[in-house]
């Protein structure tokens, strides 16, 4: 967290610890809701906790997935050509400790899935997605944002 810009929300030249960890508060539940509602808003369902059943939540079709641990930073994003409930369940499978809450969205085709793949992992960047999305071998699928 940038502590100059809470100074800067705060509109005063000195503040004192107490309204710095506070205006640092409203920061974080601000981020928070904003991730929500960017992830709502476009055809995502979730959050879901991973302990609630991904088979009742989720269908075997294609789509696209987000873990997030605390709704504020994306961990990873992933997709599924054709059963984005098992990519799911594999990624809390990998790490059982360490991923608590999904996102995720059906689309229409693999390559629906794979294109908005692409643009997620661009504008997130997420810590554990360190390549970039890999499209299937059989297909020459460009990247919308490499081209
Ligand atoms: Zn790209």
């Amino acid at each position: 967290m940038d502590l100059s810009l809470s100074k800067i929300i705060c509109h005063k030249p000195k503040t004192n610890r107490y309204q710095i960890v506070r205006c640092i508060f409203i920061l974080d539940l601000l981020k928070g809701s904003l991730i929500d509602m960017m992830f709502s808003g476009r055809g995502f369902y979730g959050p879901f906790l991973r302990d609630s059943s991904i088979g009742s939540n989720v269908e075997s079709r294609p789509g696209v997935y987000i873990i997030t641990n605390n709704l504020r930073n994306v961990h990873y994003i992933g997709r599924s050509d054709n059963d984005v409930a098992y990519r799911i369940r594999e990624a809390f499978r990998r790490h059982p400790r360490k991923y608590t809450k999904y996102y995720f969205r059906y689309e229409t085709s693999p390559r629906n899935a794979y294109l908005t793949e692409c643009r997620l992992w661009h504008r997130y960047q997420p810590d554990d997605n360190i390549l970039h999305p890999d499209k299937p071998d059989y297909t020459n699928w460009k990247c919308p944002i490499c081209k």
